[in-house]
């Protein structure tokens, strides 16, 4: 109860692929998660748009203890996020994962997808799929993923400190939902999971019915219980309730929030991912603006287009018959007066190759104002130019002369008008 009085730690996790991060104090189980002293306004960073960072709670990186127990992190898999907005486990997947396993990040809310797609996209990480499809879709995916994560929509007992709605909203008809709910994403995630595959199961309460109760299943259904190592000092709780054995997080132990996380693997001799033999697209299109990092090909969905490794397409058209795909890939270009133009979020992409742009490096002042959607002053402003912060890729301008015209997406817009607002202490230092 005292600790439910005092301030929630505040902390984030760097995007190691563009930015080295600042010092600080770390994240114990967590090797590029910072604890920052106070709270600040981090939509005044600039670095936060470019996917940079992201905020995240600090026990919720106990995924990483999870990942690296689970000892899938150096393969050639693939990964489902079956919860996954707004996308702080799948952002962080991508970082623990090797840059070849495929990751599919899937979220059923249909408003919510829309801020998965987003965070993954400033990520800007390659071989990664967002789709919005319910967890029984998965039933025509038997047996595919070889990780998969399950960090379900529960009671949030564990986030009573951080958010007010989770004490009002709480009543015990809500565990009860929270649990069936649970049951069912559990089930057809397993069903989904390769023989010898690891599932991940993460809540952000306390409710035994939620969480050690909901790993028993699958130990009945023949899974193994692999440990997750903790270190004394970090104030994690192994809990073996149930004969379970999983990781507990309090806030009068831990500096972070509620929670629970447990790694079950399946029964069975696991088979690698296929690779299909594709040819690389070699026309002169689009895919000329990424780095020959692997053999591309391209995937129209509507008016956009995306690029995806050669070696994941037949993966990908199973996918793609199964579920509901929003973003097949890396977005590489969006159609405009019948011409493909680079996309939004190719300015954010690790892969695209900048050298085939005119880059235009923005201060501070200019980058908020970017941000906040506005025009740039130029002398002889020509073509499509990638704007910069610090060295990493933002978003593009269109030249027109005397003025650099803003793609930046009206909906991502900076629009809080706080100038005295808290900046973060990296950004006071330019
Ligand atoms: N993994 C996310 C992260 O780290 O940022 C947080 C996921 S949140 C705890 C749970 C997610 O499950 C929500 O985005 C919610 O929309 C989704 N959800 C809600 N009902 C669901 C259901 N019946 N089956 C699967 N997911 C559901």
């Amino acid at each position: 109860a005292d600790a439910l009085r005092t301030p929630s730690p505040v902390s984030f996790r760097v995007n190691k692929a563009k930015w080295d991060g600042p010092d600080g104090e770390h994240v114990s189980w967590c090797a590029n998660g910072y604890y920052l002293p106070e709270r600040p306004a981090f939509t005044f960073d600039p670095l936060h748009h470019a996917g940079c960072y992201y905020v995240q709670e600090a026990s919720s990186m106990l995924l990483e203890q999870a990942v690296i127990a689970s000892g899938l992190d150096r393969e050639r898999i693939i990964a489902l996020d079956l919860c996954a907005a707004p996308g702080g486990k799948s952002t962080h997947l991508r970082s623990l994962l090797h840059t070849d396993a495929l990751l599919v990040a899937n979220e059923i809310d249909r408003k919510r997808h829309v801020i998965l797609q987003e965070n993954l996209w400033k990520w800007g990480a390659t071989n990664t799929v967002v789709t919005n499809s319910a967890p029984k879709q998965f039933e025509r995916l038997p047996e595919l993923f070889d990780l998969i994560v399950v960090d379900a929509p529960c009671s949030g007992e564990g986030m009573f400190r951080k958010d007010a709605f989770a004490r009002e909203q709480w009543n015990e008809s809500l565990v009860e939902q929270c649990v069936a709910m649970q049951r069912d994403a559990l089930t057809f995630a397993w069903e989904s999971l390769k023989p010898g595959g690891v599932l991940i199961y993460s809540t952000c309460t306390w409710e035994v019915a939620e969480n050690e109760a909901q790993v028993v299943r699958l130990v009945e259904l023949g899974g193994t219980c692999i440990p997750i190592p903790t270190d004394p000092s970090w104030g994690v709780v192994r809990s073996a309730r149930l004969g379970v054995d999983a990781l507990r997080c309090y806030p009068h132990r831990v500096k972070g929030e509620g929670f629970f996380i447990a790694a079950v693997r399946k029964p069975g001799e696991r088979t690698p991912a296929r690779k299909t033999d594709a040819r690389a697209d070699e026309s002169d299109g689009p895919t000329k603006w990424l780095r020959a990092t692997r053999p591309w090909i391209t995937l129209e969905e509507g008016d956009e287009l995306f690029a995806t490794d050669a070696t994941w397409g037949d993966t990908l058209q199973r996918i793609r018959a199964a579920l509901n795909v929003v973003s097949p890939g890396i977005p590489l270009a969006e159609r405009k007066a019948n011409e493909w133009r680079p996309h939004t979020a190719l300015a954010l992409a690790e892969d695209l190759d900048p050298s085939r742009f005119a880059r235009v490096p923005l201060n501070m002042e200019e980058a908020l104002s970017y941000l906040r959607g506005n025009a740039l002053s130029a002398a002889a402003a020509q073509g499509i130019a990638l704007a910069t912060f610090q060295g990493v890729g933002l978003g593009w301008l269109q030249g027109a002369g005397n003025r650099w015209n803003n793609r930046w997406p009206a909906p991502w817009r900076i629009r809080s008008q706080h100038p005295n607002a808290p900046r973060v202490s990296w950004s006071q230092a330019h």
